[in-house]
């Protein structure tokens, strides 16, 4: 026993446990309901637990044997003998990529993370750790953490503040080659910003996280790393020099030597003048040879499809932040800012982060091939003379992490049928081409047990929220676990049109009501503290667990994170997404419902634009888009409905065979993961990335590179 307290804190050290779920249940299996209370956090659940309890529970449970098998794995995969990594990317050496992001969504326990950009960055860790690609992580440790979603009783969201210890997260101090804990100070107006550098282990992934609360620094400047995306524009930009130029000069006191430096997202394009001022100031280079160079070694990555969408700071708030780069640039100041603006000689325009990283990277890419259209099109006004095909932006389709997002019971249906290595050839066709030799039976079984759980945990939720808000129980209990499920859940902002389907309620009430073929529809999402239109669609979805038409049939789930989203990605029969083309850059949700045979009904935008096949999944409308958007909405909300009635809820209820299992709706379920499964997952991204950016950028980087 006193042996097994501190192998169970060597599991908790690595966050490889992230997606490893036979080392979660080990947790879980010491006290279940005191494992939901941590947050399913395995370092606060071993400090919660009782002694004699766990030994007691230890001995029931077999957790020892279980232990030690974990250690061994987590070992093994540690020291591995060979991995992709080696082979494809073996150039890089021992020079690592360094991927800056302002938030990594890793777990629900690591609360720096608010949506998608931060899912992506976590997913791109864990993919590049599990193919062994060298990569550092760099980003900011919010140490207020996240608020939670509660609904009052007006049903509008509050945003409660949820404080988190680090002590209960596996972070340690970063040391230099000597030992000794790293610092790093950044220069804002006025004074000098330290921040404490920590780190968490990522399986084989090093994430350094940048922390402001250390003794020298004014509260003010405590608090510039307490809250995502919160605060004003001068503290966005303060937080974007701390990660971009802080997050630079960390790496540097670490002895990390990076080839390129990936910046998804343009909030740290300020790490590219920092290095660029550091091979002047350290290497006595030219400025403008030494901004080539570091643009050669420069790969960014661009996620929002509007203009609008991009950070743009004031000219006079720019100025007064960037004169210190400008003076370590020995470049006149004007010339510095001028690098973020749309047309340099325009003085007193705004800059914006998205055009310093433009043009301070040989190398930038969209996340879809939409997304790319898009892209080049946007910003085709920043390279006059050149046509919009022409535009150097190209793209990197996202992709999700299987491990992290597929269920314990696909996952083993997947190991019997498609090989117990299945895992490590994620990527190729014909690894999901043996998923059409399951039996139908076998995969709707599975999808049935997914699928009763997530209704349970629904069921749970609905009548807490239920209760607190005062509204009566509902008997039977929300959504008929036989019906049709359908669910709707991301960040609540009017693009992604959360409501689409509410714009005619008497026809909604016949789908989801109809007698023989009832529809079930589970919406969940948040909208930003400051949102308060998001926070209005919210409110009109929330509306229909009050109204006795829809409140047994649609719920509004609270407090969407990756948690309640991981649930629903695995037990949802079907999964709507119908945003207004082409705004949604990407998308990811989808593909994680896919994993665990869910089916993808979306608008041809983003990834689905590329995805869709005609059989593999549905799609609302024909990707053509009108002008008006008033328009637009009403002929999708048409298409949408016309897709549910005549389309999809006949292939859910017809054509069952004699034990009730609907035959096309199962084979559709085939072809989704056959031909999807293997394109969009992390794996395939990360690959991406290496061969077509990461290789090529590294070559431009200024240090030898290491013979092959
Ligand atoms: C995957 C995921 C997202 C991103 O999904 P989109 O389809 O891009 O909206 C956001 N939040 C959570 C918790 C996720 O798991």
């Amino acid at each position: 026993m006193n042996k097994l307290i501190p192998k169970l804190q060597k599991l908790t050290q690595n966050l490889w446990w992230t997606w490893k779920p036979e080392v979660r249940t080990i947790f879980r299996d010491l006290d279940l309901e005191l494992y939901h209370k941590a947050h399913q956090n395995p370092m606060s659940v071993l400090k919660l637990i009782q002694p004699d309890q766990l030994e007691q529970r230890a001995a029931d449970v077999d957790i020892p044997a279980r232990v030690d098998r974990a250690l061994r794995q987590l070992n093994e995969y540690l020291t591995p003998v060979t991995t992709w990594g080696l082979t494809h990317a073996g150039a890089l050496g021992s020079r690592p990529i360094a991927y800056f992001c302002m938030e990594f969504g890793i777990h629900e326990s690591l609360p720096i993370y608010s949506g998608g950009l931060g899912i992506l960055a976590g997913d791109h860790l864990k993919a590049a750790s599990d193919l062994g690609v060298p990569l550092v992580g760099v980003g900011l440790l919010y140490h207020e953490g996240y608020t939670s979603q509660v609904l009052n009783t007006d049903l509008w969201q509050q945003d409660v503040v949820e404080p988190f210890d680090i002590a209960d997260l596996p972070m340690v101090h970063a040391v230099d080659r000597f030992g000794a804990p790293v610092q790093v100070s950044v220069e804002l107006p006025g004074r000098l910003v330290h921040a404490a550098v920590l780190e968490v282990q990522v399986g084989r992934i090093r994430l350094i996280l940048l922390d402001t609360r250390v003794k020298q620094n004014d509260p003010k400047d405590v608090s510039l790393t307490a809250r995502l995306y919160g605060g004003d524009q001068r503290m966005r930009i303060e937080q974007e020099l701390l990660l971009g130029v802080g997050g630079a000069r960390a790496l540097r006191a670490l002895g990390i030597n990076a080839s390129v430096f990936h910046l998804n997202e343009g909030h740290s394009a300020f790490a590219l003048l920092e290095r660029a001022r550091h091979r002047i100031q350290a290497d006595g280079m030219e400025p403008r040879l030494a901004l080539q160079e570091v643009a050669a070694a420069a790969v960014f990555t661009t996620h929002t499809p509007v203009e609008a969408g991009h950070d743009r700071f004031p000219a006079d708030l720019a100025a007064e932040h960037l004169g210190p780069l400008a003076e370590g640039l020995k470049l006149p100041l004007d010339e510095v800012l001028g690098l973020g603006r749309v047309n340099p000689h325009d003085h007193g325009s705004a800059f914006l982060p998205t055009v310093l990283a433009l043009k301070l990277s040989r190398r930038a890419n969209a996340v879809s091939a939409l997304h790319g259209v898009v892209s080049r099109k946007m910003w085709n006004h920043l390279f006059p003379g050149l046509r919009e095909e022409a535009v150097p932006i190209g793209h990197v389709t996202n992709g999700v992490h299987l491990p992290t997002w597929l269920s314990t019971e696909m996952n083993h249906l997947y190991e019997a049928h498609l090989g117990v290595a299945y895992q490590g050839a994620l990527t190729r066709p014909d690894t999901w081409a043996k998923i059409m030799d399951v039996s139908s039976a076998e995969l709707w079984e599975t999808k049935q047990v997914l699928k009763a759980r997530t209704i349970r945990f629904i069921r749970e939720r609905q009548a807490q929220t239920r209760a607190r808000l005062g509204l009566p129980e509902i008997d039977p209990a929300p959504l008929d676990p036989d019906a049709l499920t359908i669910g709707f859940a991301r960040r609540f902002v009017p693009y992604k049109r959360p409501d689409l389907l509410f714009t005619d309620l008497d026809r909604l009430d016949r789908l989801v009501n109809h007698p023989d073929r009832p529809v079930n529809l589970v919406f969940s999402g948040r909208a930003h503290p400051a949102d308060n239109t998001g926070k209005a669609l919210i409110q009109k979805v929330a509306r229909l667990l009050e109204d006795p038409r829809f409140r047994h049939r649609i719920v509004f789930l609270e407090n969407y994170n990756i948690r309640v989203g991981r649930l629903l990605y695995q037990g949802i029969d079907a999964w709507l997404n119908n945003p207004q083309r082409p705004l949604e850059a990407c998308g990811t949700s989808g593909m994680k419902v896919v994993l665990n045979g869910g089916l993808h009904i979306s608008i041809r935008d983003g990834w689905w634009a590329e995805a869709y096949n005609g059989h593999n999944g549905f799609a609302i409308g024909t990707g053509e888009t009108h002008a008006n958007q008033a328009i637009q909405d009403q002929r999708d909300a048409e298409d949408l409905f016309r897709l549910l009635e005549e389309e999809v809820v006949p292939m859910y209820y017809e054509n069952r065979n004699s034990v009730g299992i609907p035959r096309c709706w199962v084979d559709r379920m085939k072809q989704s993961i056959r031909t999807l499964a293997w394109r969009f997952n992390a794996d395939r991204m990360v690959q991406n990335y290496v061969d077509q950016l990461y290789l090529p950028a590294a070559v431009g980087s200024s240090c030898q590179m290491p013979p092959p």
